[in-house]
């Protein structure tokens, strides 16, 4: 313990533990004030985080990283840059295990044994190294040089990544390498984590920083209430420009509070969407929006296309995962001339993209528009029709609207663009508080095959800042009201071989739902039907790449409801649910109701590749969704 409280210099690095308590980013760290940061201390802090059941302590992060920050995030993300930059390492794993073999002298076929007993090259390139002498000194890899050396990979194709470059990082980062070094951080404790490092040590006081906590002396209530007023900050920030590149010289150079005049929402780079809540019915709306003027808008059945024009006169379009779905919709892109005004320079829009029957003249299924190609569409081979639902504005020329309310961004979309029958439409409205005349807008807009309705206020809270209030619309579904309960969208977590009929693939599945608090998947269920052949199929061929050794630390489930195997929470699944029961053996919502909540006569209705696994239910979300009005 004396020597941790001893000079800097004199830390050993195989000392540090930046979870032991009390721990002070200066004086507890491994590394001198100034130095580059040591891949050594990001690679022992994950391995705390992972022990800790996944669960991050901010105080652990909150080290002073200013010189190597911003890579020490996307380390932490398993990230190699922007989300929408799709930046992807794409080093397989046979490549990998060469590089393995060669930097360690075993031979391939048997890395490539171990590698399937132990279901981790990580772990094998682990323990091979105690083997070997000629390994890289880990005291010599900074996380900065680890980063830089990832990119590099990646920006590489696979076949010209050199053998060297691998081998030399191999042994120490196989796993983040073979992108499965997946450490529970999930992006919301990341930013927490960043607000409260800057908090406590402001930028600009050189080094060692003269500021540890500038927190000190603060009750604990008001320490948290600052804290959190500042993250929000940084949150909104992150929403409008999800970009760390951006974001962390200026928090490290202006601080937090700067930081909205210098990173603006700008086409090109998409942002967070707006989400919608459930809701019952007309009578829950009335209640939640109380005297609060509010549109109903019909709930189109497509994907969600955020549609930037740059200045330059380039259009992107977006999915409500901010990937780049540009290239998918050739169609789009070619009628943008033709609907928007000329005053428009640059501009981005909130859309929904409908198949759309050109023919008939009417809206297709959702299942239509799946059969689309998604990438490098042919504008001459487009079979499937699309036309754009447009429901609001959220930038237009040189300014953001996201701080107006939605009457205003609403009335600006109308003025900004003009419509087009079956290919660009303002979604259609009703600004009424009439129960009756609601009642039955969302009667016809599932006549007009619609999913029914979505809510909005005008006035009142109508901003679009997500990081504020994440539900800010409301959803009125045709299905709740009848009581035949609503969909529900859950990762997979692991799977039941299948017997008979399914002999050779998966005959069951343990989903998840998310736990956004504790960051944890929680199984709510088990499910073996609404399953086609194909379905079991495809299921099988994709899901047997991503079978773990053991559950993640980040899992919940009871011993009782053990799969045959466990997979990596990658993929989620909509699927639709008859009612809840509580349940001893299933985790949903725990810490909520008594027991876990677990859903009953579970159907598979699609694969939802739109969505993040931590985009899932969450157990708060699954908590309401009860056809009988008893509550929990
Ligand atoms: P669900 O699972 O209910 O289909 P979701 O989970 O993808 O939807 P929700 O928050 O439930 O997302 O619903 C919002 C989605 O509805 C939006 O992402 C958008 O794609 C779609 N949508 C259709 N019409 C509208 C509209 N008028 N306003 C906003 N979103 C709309």
């Amino acid at each position: 313990k004396g020597e941790f409280t001893a000079p800097c210099n004199k830390f050993r690095q195989t000392d540090y533990d930046p979870s032991r308590p009390g721990y002070h980013p200066v004086d507890h760290a491994c590394w001198k004030p100034g130095q580059k940061v040591p891949y050594l201390a990001v690679a022992r802090t994950f391995e705390k985080i992972e022990e800790d059941s996944g669960v991050l302590s901010q105080s652990e992060v909150n080290a002073i990283w200013e010189n190597d920050l911003l890579c020490c995030v996307y380390l932490c993300l398993n990230q190699l840059g922007p989300a929408y930059l799709g930046m992807e390492l794409g080093v397989g794993e046979t490549v990998l295990m060469k590089a393995v073999a060669q930097a360690t002298g075993r031979q391939l076929d048997k890395i490539k044994a171990e590698a399937q007993e132990k279901g981790d090259l990580g772990l094998v390139a682990e323990s091979s190294r105690s083997n070997q002498r000629t390994m890289f000194q880990p005291a010599s890899l900074t996380a900065g040089g680890v980063f830089r050396k990832l990119k590099e990979i990646a920006s590489m194709s696979g076949n010209s990544v050199s053998m060297l470059t691998l081998v030399g990082l191999v042994v120490l980062i196989g796993r983040s390498l073979a992108g499965k070094l997946r450490i529970g951080l999930a992006e919301q404790s990341v930013l927490s984590a960043l607000s409260q490092a800057v908090c406590l040590t402001p930028p600009g006081q050189g080094f060692p920083p003269a500021v540890i906590d500038a927190g000190k002396g603060m009750s604990t209530e008001s320490r948290r209430a600052w804290i959190e007023e500042k993250s929000l900050i940084l949150k909104q920030t992150y929403c409008e420009m999800p970009n760390y590149d951006a974001l962390i010289p200026v928090l490290l150079k202006e601080g937090i509070d700067q930081l909205p005049n210098h990173c603006k929402l700008t086409p090109g780079v998409p942002l967070r969407p707006m989400l919608a809540h459930p809701t019952k019915g007309v009578g829950e709306v009335m209640k939640k929006f109380d005297e609060a003027a509010f549109t109903c808008e019909y709930k189109y059945d497509g994907e969600r296309a955020q549609i930037h024009i740059l200045e330059s006169g380039e259009v992107r379009i977006f999915s409500r995962n901010q990937e780049d779905n540009t290239s998918k919709y050739p169609d789009i892109i070619s009628r943008i001339p033709k609907v928007k005004k000329d005053s428009v320079v640059s501009c981005v829009l909130d859309s929904e993209a409908v198949a759309w029957d050109r023919e008939k003249k009417q809206i297709q299924p959702f299942q239509v528009l799946t059969t689309r190609k998604r990438k490098d569409v042919d504008a001459a081979e487009i079979k499937v029709q699309v036309c754009v639902y447009a429901f609001d504005l959220l930038y237009l020329n040189g300014e953001s609207l996201v701080r107006q309310p939605l009457s205003r961004r609403r009335a600006l979309l109308r003025e900004s663009f003009s419509e087009v029958e079956g290919e660009f439409v303002f979604a259609r409205s009703i600004d009424s508080d009439n129960t009756d005349t609601i009642a039955e807008f969302l009667e016809q807009s599932v006549r007009d095959s619609c999913e029914g309705l979505m809510v909005k206020t005008l006035e009142k809270d109508a901003t679009y800042e997500i990081a504020k209030r994440s539900h800010n619309w409301l959803k009125l579904k045709k299905d709740y009201l009848e009581g035949v309960g609503d969909t529900v969208d859950l990762c997979v977590i692991g799977a039941y071989l299948g017997k008979g009929k399914r002999t050779g693939t998966y005959g069951g599945f343990l989903l998840a739902c998310y736990d956004e608090e504790n960051e944890e998947f929680q199984s709510v269920c088990k499910i073996g039907t609404g399953f086609k052949d194909e379905d079991l199929e495809q299921h099988y061929k994709f899901l047997k790449e991503h079978i773990l050794p053991k559950p993640r630390a980040y899992y919940r489930f009871d011993q009782s409801a053990e799969p045959d195997v466990w997979l990596d929470a990658v993929q989620v699944w909509e699927v639709k649910c008859a009612d809840l029961s509580l349940s001893p053996v299933y985790k949903a919502a725990m810490g909520m109701v008594k027991k876990g909540i677990s859903l009953r006569f579970p159907r598979f209705l699609r694969i939802r590749d739109d969505k993040n696994p931590e985009d899932a239910t969450t157990g708060a979300q699954v908590r309401p969704i009860r056809r009988t009005g008893r509550s929990y």
